[in-house]
């Protein structure tokens, strides 16, 4: 392991919050008090619009009393998952079945159907019975989430740690860099040679952070890929409710391990500064 970028001071985020006990009924509180944050409330707004709308929502009292976040004090870092996390995929899969010659509908739909059956999607051409397109996955702007660059800004800017680490191919890294996140590390599973769910993934993310498992953050849209083996490696995680896997794993028991569920990445960024919107007012 090498020298930790982990900050020794605890940067200022919502332990005020995560202080208080915790709701036995959170699941439906959190999903409840997140619709006033819809990043569709922000989108036509500019960024920094949006980030001002951040932070009067993460210092009204209503979010601060209907949100019970499990976010400890000690948390330093922050590591997002890609697909569905911050990049919406709808794009290259419609690409795909256009490639494959089937409608996009017909595609999205034979998806869910494995989704649920929790088969791995590369059984979809199968399914589809078609080769599959091989097709490279190409990232433009208008394939991120619009809340995607507003919240590792912000969580940063609050001296948090921020790492994107998920399962993809090579050479994602750059696009995402090219397309303007800056983090303290990104990183992909053809990089490592090891993928999610595998334990040694998110061994490799205490390696590349170098601080105690409980201190990192694990966000993604998945329970078996992400929360689940995120929390048996001993971090905290939070569940966003967004792209198929997350409509459908929202409806599964597993879903209330998650320390966090949240239908938007604005909603983690309201979390995350509270503490800052707080003393700002
Ligand atoms: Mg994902």
């Amino acid at each position: 392991m090498g020298p930790s970028r982990c900050p020794d001071e605890r940067p200022s985020i919502g332990h005020h919050l995560a202080d208080r006990p915790r709701n036995p009924d959170r699941f439906r509180t959190t999903f409840r008090a997140g619709r006033g944050l819809r990043h569709a409330d922000l989108t036509s707004e500019r960024d920094q619009a949006g980030t001002d709308r951040l932070r009067d929502l993460a210092s009204s009292a209503r979010l601060q009393d209907e949100y019970m976040p499990a976010v400890p004090p000690s948390t330093r870092a922050v590591v997002f998952d890609v697909g569905e996390t911050l990049v919406d995929e709808t794009r290259n899969w419609s690409r795909r079945a256009e490639l494959v010659g089937v409608t996009a509908f017909s595609l999205m739909g034979a998806l869910g159907a494995l989704i649920e059956r929790d088969e791995p999607h590369s059984r979809l051409w199968e399914l589809l019975g078609v080769e599959s397109p091989g097709m490279e996955v190409s990232l433009d702007g208008a394939d991120l989430y619009p809340d995607a660059l507003r919240c590792l800004r912000a969580i940063r800017r609050v001296g948090l740690v921020v790492g994107i680490a998920g399962n993809q191919p090579a050479g994602i890294e750059a696009q995402l860099r090219a397309l303007g996140f800056e983090a303290d590390f990104i990183a992909s599973s053809a990089a490592w040679g090891v993928e999610k769910p595998s334990a040694e993934f998110f061994t490799r993310i205490v390696g590349e952070l170098a601080c105690e498992p409980a201190a990192i953050l694990y966000v993604g849209d998945r329970l078996d890929n992400d929360v689940l083996p995120a929390r048996a490696a001993g971090m905290r995680t939070a569940f966003v409710r967004r792209g198929p896997w997350g409509y459908v794993h929202a409806q599964r028991q597993g879903v209330s391990l998650a320390d966090l569920r949240i239908d938007s990445l604005d909603e983690l960024a309201a979390i995350m500064t509270a503490e800052q919107g707080r003393q700002a007012n």
